[in-house]
């Protein structure tokens, strides 16, 4: 069976590496891919914004199970697309995608069908967010309704810092891009989970869980990335919990888009703040995360293109996934300067005798083959992974890896994991 993934990052080479390890998988095509894609599938290049560029392309390829890695293309619509031109894909509708492009139909959603998250109030102009913001306590939270790459929440120590970030939204300041609608939302505090579910439109299975690390700095200090760093343990959600979350966050969610006749297939991923209250949705994305994914799949021993294909079909009640015991955490390596500017090209070395540490794989996230050379291509370059029986020794391999790898200006945070490390007794 042929398989093409659309997208170019560390998730999109990890979800390469998982569908490869599938016997039923004979071929994997990656568009556009990246320099570590490359060396695993065909990449072809296309543009993750044109959507006619990506139906022409499935429609040459004739993929048997197309899989949309990032956020854009399924707000743009790809998987209706593909649909109607009667192929086989995983990911849900544009309009079910909503859940992630529009944070004020995420918020009405939640609210309508009573899933746990922070009070918030939806403002079109500054004039309502001034009003709306006179029963908040600060810090205080604004978030832009559309997409904005981890760009778009501001926490706000004031009021009056609150009306400016809004104010930068609403000419576009922010973003570059103006927003219709802003969202003011109560903090939350507490312990920040990412739950990433597999749905087939009526159930719903939930993947190992994750946190990540989105400062650039250590001890979480400094700017927010896409993600400096992950990692998935069993100790992370009891089975209690867990339950409690599919139960009253991700059945509720799934069942309310059916009722709403927008069904979801496809990666529901809930980000969640564990407060004093229970859990309170923060986000959801309707993806696989990045650089989630990356140590989550590490994780996976089931077939990954068997439980994606159940999806599809509506019968994922049937289907269960086996974990590997233990951890797995993915280090990012990114280039001097980012989040701000960086410059790229630089040469990449150490791969191979990265790679040959047992229980790891260096997933690419922005790098390019150029002739024999992989090299930087990217803010985020590479996610170093490792599997082990505890995470203080997938840590130990990560960072064991890391050492053997070197670019110029490479940069990593060398304190991934430490809030679960400090909670062991
Ligand atoms: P989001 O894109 O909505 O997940 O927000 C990005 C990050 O902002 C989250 O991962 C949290 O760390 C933080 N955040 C978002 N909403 C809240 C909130 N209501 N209270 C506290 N932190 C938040």
């Amino acid at each position: 069976m042929k398989v093409l993934i659309l997208g170019s990052g560390g998730r999109e080479h990890a979800l390469a590496w998982a569908v490869k390890r599938s016997e039923r998988v004979t071929e994997v095509v990656c568009a556009p891919g990246n320099g570590g894609i490359a060396q695993i599938a065909r990449c072809i290049p296309v543009d993750l914004k044109d959507v006619d560029a990506m139906v022409r392309l499935a429609e040459a390829e004739k993929p048997e199970l197309t899989i949309v890695g990032p956020e854009v293309p399924l707000s743009l619509g790809i998987v209706d697309a593909l649909q109607e031109h009667g192929l086989r894909v995983f990911g849900p509708t544009r309009a079910a995608a909503m859940l992630e492009s529009s944070k004020g139909f995420a918020k009405r959603f939640l609210q309508r069908h009573k899933i746990p998250t922070a009070n918030y109030a939806i403002c079109r102009n500054v004039a309502e967010l001034e009003k709306a913001i006179e029963i908040f306590h600060a810090p205080l939270v604004i978030k832009a309704d559309g997409l904005a790459a981890g760009k778009g929440v501001i926490i706000c120590q004031s009021r009056r810092t609150a009306l400016e970030a809004a104010q930068d939204l609403f000419n576009g300041k922010l973003l570059g891009e103006v927003e219709q609608q802003v969202i003011v939302e109560e903090f939350l505090q507490g312990d920040e989970i990412s739950f990433l579910c597999l749905s087939d439109g009526k159930h719903v299975t939930a993947l190992a869980p994750a946190q990540d690390h989105k400062c650039i700095g250590e001890g979480d200090t400094g700017p927010n990335t896409g993600g400096m760093g992950v990692y998935s343990t069993d100790e992370m959600l009891d089975q209690g919990m867990k339950d409690w979350i599919l139960r009253h966050i991700a059945l509720p969610t799934v069942r309310g888009m059916a009722e709403e006749d927008t069904p979801f297939v496809g990666v529901l991923y809930c980000g969640l703040m564990m407060t004093a209250r229970g859990p309170q949705v923060l986000e959801f994305n309707a993806r696989f995360g990045d650089p989630e994914t990356q140590a989550i799949l590490l994780r996976l021993e089931s077939d990954l293109v068997e439980a994606l294909e159940a999806c599809i079909d509506g019968r994922l009640s049937e289907t269960e996934l086996r974990w590997a015991p233990g951890a797995a955490a993915c280090v990012i390596a990114s280039s001097a300067g980012y989040p701000g500017s960086y410059k790229t090209g630089f040469p990449i070395t150490g791969l191979e005798a990265a790679a040959r540490i047992p229980g790891v794989q260096v997933f690419h996230s922005g790098s390019a083959q150029v002739e024999n050379q992989v090299v930087t291509a990217g803010g985020r370059v590479l996610g170093v992974t490792a599997a082990a029986p505890s995470l203080q020794e997938a840590l130990d391999r990560a960072y064991q890896a890391m050492a053997e790898i070197h670019f110029e200006g490479m940069y990593y945070r060398h304190d991934i994991g430490h809030r679960a490390l400090k909670k062991k007794p």
